[in-house]
Parts: C-alpha cells; sequence; structure tokens
C-alpha cells in the first residue's frame, strides 16, 4: 500500500449503485463515515435480479485457500473482523469439510492446501453436529469462519445504511454519469458497459426443506468437480450449492440438480425425504483474472469481479474504498488507477 498525492476529503456526497453485497458495504463504510450516502438500486429491495440473492453467503478465507490467490485469504480474513464488528450477531460457527473414503485423497489434499483447521475424529464431529454422528471417519474443523443468510442479511444491511444516516432508494436505476460527487459502481454483471472484460461464471443452487437434519455451520462434501455444500438456514432450510459453469444459461440443469440432490443425500439420509423448494442460479461476476478489482478514474470508482467470494470480500474491499477516498491509500493488489 502506499499513499497518493490525493489531498484528504471528509463527508463528500457519495452515490453507489447496485445495492447487492459489494454496494451494500460500500454505502455501509461511507454512510457510517459521515458522507452523504445515495444507495441506488434499480431493482425492488427482493433483490431476485442480484447475483447476491442466490448466494450461499459463506465467509471461509481459509477453505477458499484451496483455490484462490494470497489475496483473496488476506481481504477475507479482514472481512470476518468487519462483519464482526458490524454485524455482531453473524453466526461464526465454523465450517466443516468431510469426505467419503473413495475421496481420501481429494480430503488429504485440501488439507494441506489450507490452514486454520484442525482436524476431528467421528467422534468429536458428532459432539459439534449431531446429526452427522456415524456419517464420516473424520472432518476438518475450520473454527474461525462464518456465514450469513443472503436474503436476511442484505436487509440488515440496508437499514444499517438508513440508521447511519444513508439513503436507499429501490426502484432507481442509475448510470455514473448521472451521477454527480463521487460515483462508486457496485453494477456486478451489469456493468459490461464500462467494464467488457466481466463474464459471468454461473452457480445454481437447490433450497430444501427438513426438520429431520440440524446443521450449525456449512458442510463441504469433496467432490471431483466443484466444491459441494449443505449450508443450514433458518427454518429448516438447507442450501444445497453450487455448481461453477462456463455459461451465462439461466435455470437449473437436471445433471446439476442430480449432483447437488445426491451429494445432500451422502451427507444425510434424511435429506432423501427433504421438500423441494427452489431451484434456482445467479452469474458471478468475473473478471478474467478471477480477481476483484477497485477501478479508479477521479471520482468515479468501480468495485467489481467479486465472482465467488462476494459475501467474502465486500467489507475489505469498501474499506479499501473508503480509506481510498479518504486518505488516498491505494493496494496495489486490487486498485487500478486510470
Ligand atoms: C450459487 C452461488 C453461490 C455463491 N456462494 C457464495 C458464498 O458462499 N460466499 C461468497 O462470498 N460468495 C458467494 N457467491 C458469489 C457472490 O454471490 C457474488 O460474488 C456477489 O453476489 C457479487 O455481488 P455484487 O454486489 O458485485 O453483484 P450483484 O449481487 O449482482 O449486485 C449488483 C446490483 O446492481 C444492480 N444494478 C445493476 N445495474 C444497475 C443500475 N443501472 N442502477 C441501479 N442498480 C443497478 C443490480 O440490480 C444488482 O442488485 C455465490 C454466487 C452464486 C451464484
Amino acid at each position: 500500500m502506499h499513499q497518493s498525492s490525493k489531498s484528504s476529503r471528509s463527508e463528500s456526497a457519495v452515490s453507489v449503485i447496485g445495492a447487492g453485497i459489494a454496494g451494500a458495504w460500500q454505502a455501509l463504510l461511507f454512510a457510517q463515515a459521515g458522507h452523504a450516502v445515495t444507495l441506488h438500486e434499480r431493482s425492488d429491495a427482493t433483490l431476485t435480479q442480484s447475483t447476491s440473492h442466490w448466494a450461499g453467503g459463506m465467509l471461509a478465507p481459509y477453505c477458499e485457500a484451496e483455490v484462490s490467490e494470497p489475496v483473496i485469504v488476506r481481504l477475507g480474513l479482514r472481512s470476518l473482523d468487519l462483519w464482526r464488528e458490524n454485524l455482531p450477531e453473524t453466526p461464526f460457527n465454523g465450517s466443516l469439510v468431510v469426505a467419503h473414503p473413495r475421496d481420501r485423497s481429494d480430503f488429504e489434499r485440501f488439507a494441506r492446501l489450507t490452514t486454520g483447521h484442525r482436524r476431528l475424529d467421528a467422534q468429536a464431529l458428532a459432539r459439534i453436529e449431531p446429526s452427522l454422528e456415524d456419517r464420516f471417519r473424520e472432518a476438518l474443523f475450520y473454527p474461525d469462519e462464518g456465514h450469513v443468510e443472503p436474503r436476511r442479511v442484505l436487509p440488515q444491511l440496508h437499514a444499517r445504511i438508513r440508521a447511519a444516516g444513508g439513503t436507499v432508494q429501490f426502484n432507481s436505476e442509475a448510470t455514473p454519469e448521472d451521477c454527480d460527487g463521487i460515483v462508486i459502481d457496485c453494477r456486478g454483471l451489469f456493468a459490461r458497459d464500462t467494464q467488457p472484460e466481466l463474464r459471468g461464471v454461473k452457480g445454481e443452487m437447490i433450497l430444501v426443506e427438513t426438520a429431520e437434519v440440524e446443521l450449525s455451520r456449512p458442510v463441504r462434501l469433496m467432490h471431483p468437480r466443484w466444491p459441494l455444500y449443505v449450508i443450514p438456514r433458518a427454518d429448516h432450510l438447507f442450501m444445497l450449492g453450487a455448481t461453477s459453469l462456463e455459461s451465462e444459461a439461466t435455470g437449473v440443469s437436471l445433471r446439476s440438480a442430480l449432483e447437488l440432490l445426491s451429494a445432500a443425500y451422502t451427507v444425510h439420509p434424511a435429506f432423501a425425504e427433504a421438500r423441494v423448494v427452489e431451484f434456482g442460479s445467479g452469474l458471478r461476476p468475473a473478471f478474467p483474472d478471477h480477481l476483484p478489482r477497485i477501478a479508479i478514474d477521479k471520482e468515479r470508482i468501480a468495485v467489481n469481479g467479486l465472482y465467488r467470494h462476494g459475501f467474502l470480500l465486500a467489507p475489505a474491499l469498501a474499506e479499501l474504498t473508503l480509506s481510498y477516498v479518504e486518505r488516498g491509500t491505494i493496494d496495489n493488489e486490487v486498485m487500478q488507477c486510470a
């Protein structure tokens, strides 16, 4: 990091475009810092057109180290602190990684490539997740990881923005040219007019309901193609996710549905009787290098490319943007100045 010659400023008018997880965190930190923030969202408060609506909401920097660059882990760890500080009710129950005997080598590889975990034998696993008794011989437990429920936490963030003095406007389509003052463009995949290298990476999910299984934390199951996980939600719901496909099609394919549902069934056979509540998919906004980017052009700042880490990275990216606006601080790993 270094300080640029940008003069310090405070309490400027700030327009944030896009109320998904990236924009929500930007608006929150700027409003809390005393800026006059307006958050524009083109859709209504249900945000069903946003990628964030479909996400798992795992805050898992240690597990992501298996496939991600160190900058993701660095920013992810900082984000955990910001989630804890700003939304203390965020559940930090950790997360689990399990494997069936045939995937033992993948399990060991995952253990080698990640830190922040301890090994649990079958008895220790059953103590923290009684529903998983006799299901797996061993598990990796990442005690410092957390998870949020996107469809609950986004409204909470929007309420916090208002409580901090900001304005949240739904059904308010905006472009960076429409807005005065500092503009923070968080339009996700809709920003391809100004960031044409963005692409969508499809992620499919299924929501099921059962009272026969209880979990306190996300459980990842080793899988040869993508990380399959079961995430507990309120009201006996579980999210099964998520595929990662080079496609911008919508919907869930039969193949993906079979894989996601079979994975849940092998985590616990009681999922066979679960009620399927929803099939859905979202497009993760990604740059070619799969890294997030804060692109700065004078008073226009674009925060995008959060790919599969939006919930994990949004708080830290908002902190970096605020630090740039207030003190001119540049983080060379994620910031690009015109
Ligand atoms: C199945 C799945 C599972 C995932 N699981 C996880 C996970 O466990 N953990 C994690 O960290 N990440 C996860 N992700 C990734 C995460 O969802 C994305 O990184 C994140 O949602 C991207 O957020 P965003 O705010 O950049 O984009 P979006 O959520 O798409 O938000 C952009 C917003 O901008 C609005 N907008 C667009 N144009 C305009 C305009 N002109 N005016 C006003 N508003 C506009 C849109 O309506 C939208 O609400 C997952 C993604 C998928 C698909």
